[in-house]
């Protein structure tokens, strides 16, 4: 996937909107969008578009991608995958970003931001059902057990992110054991329990469906 590697808070600010990119900082008054919360560029202050129809398929498809740090290939592959799935294709799009490896090694405070969480699974610290993976798109099923391995249970920078989102509620969808460094995938979630900010991902569909 082409990697962003530009400033990482620039891409909340086209949104308009937090997309916690970069932990703790995101909670905290350094976050931009607290600071300069009108969109990047030299005019950014003074444009006030108004966006209808395809813009705002186009947003709303751009904040999913940005937000769990998706390529646009790997993006349309999944839609592709949910339209083949049953039920509501927008919903199994969304259960299938929330359920990848690098978004729960996130969720369950592993890691303090996604992009943490994804370094943590491509350098190898992090095995599914007791093997190494280091894919960090690979969906999860139901009952499949994410964890440390063993030799970096004492990696610094992942006790540190386990410190820093000790105070974090996990997601009622896994169990989580912050000891033992273990956890399972109870179900497939919900709708509501489905991503931290608002996303209509109908628009997303209808973007994808013309
Ligand atoms: Fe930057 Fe996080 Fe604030 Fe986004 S939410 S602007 S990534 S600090």
């Amino acid at each position: 996937m082409a990697r962003y590697i530009g400033p990482v808070c620039r891409q909340c600010r086209r949104e308009g909107m937090k997309l916690f990119l970069k932990g703790a900082r995101c909670f905290s008054e350094k976050c931009a969008i607290e600071k300069r919360n009108f969109p990047p560029g030299q005019h950014g202050k003074d444009r006030k578009p108004k966006i209808v129809g395809y813009g705002l398929q186009l947003r709303e498809k751009q904040k999913a991608k940005r937000f769990y740090g998706v390529g646009e290939i790997q993006f349309r592959n999944l839609f592709e995958k949910a339209v083949r799935q049953k039920g509501v294709t927008g919903e199994n799009l969304l259960s299938m970003l929330e359920r990848r490896l690098d978004n729960i090694v996130h969720k369950i405070g592993f890691g303090t931001s996604r992009a943490m969480a994804r370094q943590f699974v491509r350098h190898g610290h992090i095995a599914v059902n007791g093997h190494k993976v280091d894919i960090p798109s690979y969906i999860l099923r139901p009952n499949d057990v994410v964890e440390v391995r063993e030799k970096s249970k004492q990696n610094s920078a992942i006790q540190g992110a386990i410190e820093a989102t000790a105070h974090l509620p996990a997601p009622n969808w896994i169990e989580v054991d912050r000891e033992n460094l273990k956890a399972r995938v109870l179900s497939q979630p919900k709708r509501e329990d489905l991503v931290q900010i608002k996303l209509e991902e109908q628009l997303i569909v209808e973007l994808y469906s013309k």
